[in-house]
C-alpha cells in the first residue's frame, strides 16, 4: 500500500481523506512513478472540495501535476530512474492523480524533467506556470513583441498570473498586473510587474471599445474581466485566454475583433500535444529566475492538501504551493 488523498462518492457529494491505497487499485498505464513532488492548482481545489464536477471516476486520487522517478516501465521511451514531469491528461479527473506516493500513467503523457531544474522547482511551476508559458508562446507565435506595447496580466497574484508576470517581464514586456490584492503590490513588483491596477477597474460592464491600453494580455479570470481586457487591447493586439477564476461566461462583443483586429487565443494545457509541452518546459527551464521566484512558493505536506484546496478557491493562496509527497 501507499499513502494518497482518496476521494469517494458519498450519498450527498463526496468524502476526501488521506488514506492508504492499494497498488492493485492503480489504473492501466505502462510507466509506474514514485511521486516526489506535486502542487496545488485552482482545478485541484475544485476537485478536493467537490465544488465543480472535476472528478469523473471514484475512487479518485486528485492532483493534476507531479514530478517523480520512474520505478517500472514497459514503454520504450522511459526507463527506471528517469526523472519525469506529468501535467494534466485527465489525471485527478478520470485517471488516478498526483497526491499519492505512487502513480501509474501512460508513458506518452510524460515529459523529461529539464536539466538544471529541480523537482521542487518544476512543481513551483506546475500546470499554472506551464499554462502561463503556453500563453506567452501563443502571443509570440501571433507576432506580439514588447515593442507593440505593454502586457496585461489578470489574476496577477494567483499561480498562472504570478508566473506570467515573471515570464513576460523576462521577455522584455512592460507588465501591468491586475489584482484584487493591491496589498501584494511589492510581491508583484518583485516578480517583474511595472504597474499594478485594481481588478475592480476591469470587473464592471464597460463599453464595447475602450481606450487602447495594452498590446497583449494573459487572462486567467474570464467573464466580464476578459470582455474589458479585449475592449482595451490595442489595434492588432492579442489576448491569451486561459482561465475562468471570475466566471465561465464572456459578455463581450465582436467590436475588438472586427474594428481593431484583436485576436483571442485559446490556451489549453490539459491535452496540449507533446511537442508544445516540451517546448514550454525547455523555455521554462531557461527563462525563470529562481532567485526572484522564491517569494512565490509555499511548501506543504500531503496532510495539508485538503485544507489548501479550500484556500485556493477562496482566493487566499498567493503564487504557487508545492506539495512534498
Ligand atoms: P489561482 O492561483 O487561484 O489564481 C486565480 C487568481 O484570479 C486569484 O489569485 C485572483 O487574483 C483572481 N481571481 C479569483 N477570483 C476572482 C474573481 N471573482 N474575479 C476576478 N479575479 C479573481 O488559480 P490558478 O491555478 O492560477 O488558475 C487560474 C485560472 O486559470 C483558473 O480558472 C484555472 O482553472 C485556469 N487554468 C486553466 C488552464 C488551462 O489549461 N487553460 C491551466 C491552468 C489554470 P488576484 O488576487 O490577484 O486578483
Amino acid at each position: 500500500t501507499f499513502k494518497a488523498i482518496r476521494i469517494e462518492k458519498a450519498d450527498k457529494g463526496q468524502t476526501v481523506a488521506l488514506a492508504d491505497f492499494d497498488e492493485n487499485e492503480l489504473m492501466d498505464g505502462d510507466v509506474t512513478v514514485a511521486v516526489e513532488w506535486s502542487t496545488l492548482n485552482y482545478k485541484d481545489g475544485l476537485a478536493l472540495t467537490g465544488k465543480a464536477p472535476v472528478v469523473r471516476r471514484f475512487p479518485m486520487i486528485p492532483g493534476i501535476d507531479f514530478v517523480g522517478t520512474v520505478e517500472k516501465s514497459t514503454n520504450p521511451d522511459w526507463k527506471e530512474g528517469d526523472r519525469v514531469i506529468l501535467n494534466g491528461w485527465g489525471t485527478g479527473e478520470t485517471h488516478l492523480g498526483a497526491y499519492a506516493q505512487k502513480s501509474r500513467v501512460k508513458g506518452e503523457w510524460l515529459v523529461p524533467l529539464p536539466i538544471g531544474m529541480t523537482g521542487r522547482e518544476a512543481m513551483a511551476v506546475g500546470t499554472a506556470g506551464y499554462t502561463a508559458m503556453l500563453s506567452l508562446l501563443a502571443l509570440e507565435k501571433h507576432g506580439i513583441t514588447p515593442k507593440a506595447g505593454p502586457a496585461l496580466v489578470t489574476g496577477a497574484a494567483g499561480g498562472v498570473g504570478s508566473v506570467a508576470i515573471a515570464l513576460l517581464a523576462k521577455a522584455g514586456f512592460h507588465v501591468i498586473a491586475s489584482t484584487g490584492r493591491v496589498s501584494e503590490g511589492d510581491y508583484l513588483k518583485k516578480l517583474g510587474a511595472a504597474e499594478i491596477i485594481d481588478r475592480a477597474e476591469l470587473s464592471a460592464p464597460g463599453r464595447p471599445l475602450g481606450k487602447e491600453r495594452w498590446a497583449c494580455a494573459v487572462d486567467s479570470v474570464g467573464s466580464q474581466t476578459l470582455a474589458n481586457v479585449l475592449s482595451q487591447t490595442k489595434y492588432g493586439g492579442a489576448v491569451a485566454a486561459c482561465g475562468l477564476a471570475g466566471g465561465m461566461d464572456l459578455p463581450s462583443s465582436v467590436a475588438p475583433f472586427i474594428l481593431r483586429g484583436v485576436a483571442l487565443l485559446g490556451i489549453d494545457s490539459v491535452m496540449a500535444p507533446q511537442a508544445l509541452r516540451r517546448e514550454a518546459w525547455r523555455r521554462l527551464a531557461t527563462d525563470l529566475d529562481w532567485s526572484r521566484l522564491q517569494s512565490m512558493v509555499t511548501e506543504i505536506g500531503l496532510d495539508q492538501v485538503i485544507g489548501a484546496g479550500s484556500d485556493i478557491l477562496d482566493g487566499k493562496v498567493r503564487g504557487r504551493v508545492v506539495v512534498k509527497i
